[in-house]
């Protein structure tokens, strides 16, 4: 697997070097609106320091997205009168991946609906 690459738009939404809509952010971890949305109110969590996915997070970073997708999906049941949520996390390119920084995808669902493609 490649090493990380800070060049990826992640970390330059974290660099503040291109802009991003913030849903929630602390000391570990930031949630910003998907800039291409597949259901009302997808969203992104993503650890602040570096990591290229998954496979190469340490148990502390998967700890601290887990608990922030945790907290925001629960935000987001009543913020869109969500019946479920979807998360989506996707591991280099065979396995979907198009940005190489450690992403956690957060889908609100509603009863019968389809995500968008
Ligand atoms: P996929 O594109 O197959 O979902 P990823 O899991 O790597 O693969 O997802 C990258 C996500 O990042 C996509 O949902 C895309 O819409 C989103 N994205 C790309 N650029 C930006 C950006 N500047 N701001 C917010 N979201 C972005």
């Amino acid at each position: 697997m490649a090493d990380y690459d800070d060049d990826n738009i992640f970390a330059k939404i974290l660099r503040d070097e291109i802009p991003s809509f913030k849903v929630y952010e602390d000391d570990k971890t930031y949630c910003f609106m998907d800039i291409m949305p597949r259901a009302e109110g997808h969203c992104l969590v993503i650890p602040k320091s570096p990591c290229r996915n998954m496979l190469d997070a340490s148990p502390t970073q998967l700890a601290d997205c887990l608990a922030t997708v945790q907290k925001v999906s629960n935000a987001c049941l009543r913020a869109f009168g969500a019946d479920g949520i979807t998360v989506q996390q996707f591991n280099e390119a065979a396995g979907g991946q198009e940005v190489f920084h450690l992403h956690y995808h957060i889908l609100p669902r509603h009863e019968g609906d389809k995500l968008r493609p």
